[in-house]
């Protein structure tokens, strides 16, 4: 079993959730792909399973923080393999390819803000937009 798998795993199971054969055949299919949408995974999941159980499976890990929903381009919505540990997105708005990026800065001056509104942090997401190697302008 793959470090992706056995975190994915620990995730389900830290919920009261099994690695049922379908979740494995989602998340095969997820760590092959890193990014996809919705319609590429009941396209490539076919026809063992239904589009339902990919839908709901994904919505699922999507949950736990298996994977994560990002709005890329216009009109597209992508699930992206989340690190398991704290990261961020750099979001390229010219193709809609996402990266995720593991290590954080910002969290105390978020948290000194925070404070100062009396607000208790628990976590926090940021995406940041731009434009990919391949997508700048030369
Ligand atoms: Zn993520
Ligand atoms: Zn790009
Ligand atoms: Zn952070």
């Amino acid at each position: 079993m793959g470090p992706e798998l056995e975190a994915a795993r620990r995730r389900l199971e830290a919920r009261g959730y099994r690695l049922t054969r379908s979740r494995r055949r989602v998340f095969d299919f997820i760590v092959r792909r890193r990014a996809f949408t919705p319609a590429e995974a009941v396209d490539q999941l076919r026809p063992g399973l239904g589009r339902a159980t990919v839908f709901r499976t994904l919505k699922l890990f999507s949950k736990l923080g298996i994977i994560e929903q990002v709005r890329t381009v216009p009109g597209r919505t992508t699930y992206v393999l989340c690190l398991p540990e704290h990261h961020h997105q750099l979001v390229c708005t010219g193709c809609g390819r996402v990266v995720e990026v593991a290590g954080c800065e910002i969290s105390p001056a978020v948290a000194a803000q925070a404070a100062r509104a009396g607000f208790l942090v628990t976590d926090h997401r940021l995406e940041i937009l731009g434009l990919c190697t391949a997508c700048q302008p030369s």
